[in-house]
C-alpha cells in the first residue's frame, strides 16, 4: 500500500475470489461456473466480431437488448446490461444508497454486498438468517432501507418463493428492493414479471452461471423504465462502453440458442439432485438447493477438513471461515463425471 492511498480506501477489505488454478490441474468446483462451454455456434462467430474491434462497441447493446427483451417479454427500456452483474450492483449502490440511505442484506450471503458497502461508504446492515439458514421475510418489512437479497441465496442455495419476494416489495413501498437472481435458472421463480407491477423492484441477473459466460462478463438489470434511466445515468457517468462487442454478441447468441441453454441447465439440475442423494448416503446434510451448487455439512468433519481432503484429490471446492458456516463446504455442480469423482473421494475419506 502506498502512502498516497486515501484513509478510507486504506481500510477496505477486498473481495476474495475463488482460486483460479491452471487449467486441468483440478476438478474445479469452487466458483459456481458452468461446466459446459458456450455453444459451438457462439464461439465460431466471435472471430468476425473481433475483426471489427477497432470500432467502439454499441453503448446501448441494441441487438442484445432486443433479443433479451423479446425472450423475457419486457420492454427494451426496462433493461440495462453491464460488465458482469457485480457492476450493476455497484450502479445500484451508487444510485440509491449512502450513509443516510442505508442498505439491508442477509448476514450469510454473497460477499460482495459487504465489500461494496465499504467501498461506496454505504450504511450496510446485516440480518441474521434463521437457524435452518432460511430468510425470515418479516425481518425486511418496513425496514426503511434499500433491501438486497440474492434469490436463491448464496452460499446456501435456498430460494424464497415469488409470493415471499412480493411481500417484501409490498412492505417496502418507499424503498428499492433489489433481487439478485444469479442462480435463478436452476430452479427458482424469477421476480422479473413483478417489475411491471412495482416501481421499487430491481431484478439483477448474470450470464456468468447458467449461460456459461463467466469469463465474458455480462450482467443485467430489469426494472421499470425510470429506474433503468437512473442506472443508465450512473453507467454513462462512469463507463459507457462497459459491455464489449464480443460479449454483446455471445449474449445474444446464448439467448437465441435456447435449446442448448436449456439442455445444459437441465443436465446440471439432474446431476445436482443425484449428487445430493449420493452424499446423503455418506452422512452429509445438504441445504435444499435451487442453485448450481450445494452447501453441505457432515457431523464428524469441519468444512476445512473436507476442503483439504478433496484438494488432495485434486478437487477444488470452497469453505468459509464464519462461525455459522465453518462446518460447511460449498460444492459447485460440474459434469456427472466430476461429481462421481467427488462422491468417490468423499467415500474414501469416510
Ligand atoms: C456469481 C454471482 C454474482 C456475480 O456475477 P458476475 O456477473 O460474474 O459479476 C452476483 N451475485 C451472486 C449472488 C453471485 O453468486
Amino acid at each position: 500500500m502506498s502512502r498516497f492511498l486515501t484513509a478510507s480506501k486504506a481500510q477496505l477489505t477486498e473481495y476474495v475470489p475463488g482460486e483460479q488454478p491452471k487449467r486441468g490441474e483440478f476438478i474445479k468446483l469452487n466458483t459456481n461456473e458452468n461446466p459446459f462451454p458456450p455453444s459451438a455456434e457462439a464461439v465460431k462467430g466471435v472471430g468476425d466480431v473481433a475483426a471489427q474491434l477497432n470500432i467502439y462497441n454499441d453503448t446501448k447493446c441494441t441487438r442484445l437488448t432486443e433479443v433479451f427483451a423479446d425472450y423475457h417479454g419486457v420492454d427494451s427500456d426496462c433493461v440495462i446490461f453491464s460488465n458482469g452483474s457485480d457492476e450493476i450492483l455497484a450502479f445500484c449502490y451508487l444510485a440509491y444508497c449512502d450513509m443516510q440511505n442505508g442498505l439491508l442484506y442477509p448476514e450469510i450471503t454473497y460477499g460482495f454486498y459487504e465489500v461494496f458497502s465499504r467501498l461506496f461508504e454505504v450504511n450496510g446492515a446485516e440480518v441474521p438468517l434463521c437457524d435452518d439458514f432460511t430468510i425470515n421475510i418479516k425481518d425486511y418489512f418496513g425496514c426503511n432501507r434499500t433491501v438486497l437479497i440474492a434469490n436463491p441465496n448464496a452460499p446456501t442455495g435456498i430460494a424464497l418463493s415469488l409470493d415471499e419476494i412480493e411481500q417484501i416489495i409490498i412492505n417496502n413501498p418507499n424503498n428499492i428492493v433489489i433481487i439478485d437472481e444469479a442462480y435463478i435458472a436452476f430452479g427458482g421463480d424469477s421476480a422479473m414479471p413483478l417489475t411491471k407491477k412495482y416501481d421499487n423492484l430491481i431484478v439483477v441477473g448474470t450470464f456468468s452461471k447458467a449461460r456459461s459466460m463467466a469469463g465474458a462478463r455480462l450482467g443485467y438489470a430489469v426494472a421499470n423504465s425510470e429506474l433503468i434511466a437512473d442506472l443508465n445515468r450512473i453507467k454513462f457517468s462512469f463507463n459507457p462502453y462497459n459491455v464489449n462487442a464480443m460479449t454483446q454478441y455471445l449474449g445474444a447468441v446464448s439467448i437465441e440458442r435456447d435449446d442448448y441453454f436449456k439442455q445444459c441447465v437441465n443436465e446440471i439440475v439432474s446431476v445436482r439432485d443425484w449428487f445430493v442423494c449420493e452424499i446423503a448416503k455418506l452422512g452429509f446434510r445438504t441445504l435444499p438447493s435451487l442453485a448450481n451448487f450445494v452447501f453441505t455439512t457432515h457431523d464428524s468433519l469441519s468444512g476445512k477438513e473436507v476442503y483439504n481432503h478433496l484438494r488432495n484429490d485434486k478437487i477444488l471446492v470452497r469453505y468459509f471461515d464464519g462461525e455459522k458456516v465453518k462446518d460447511f463446504v460449498r460444492i459447485s455442480i460440474g459434469t456427472k463425471s466430476d461429481m462421481v469423482a467427488v462422491v468417490e473421494s468423499l467415500s474414501k475419506m469416510l
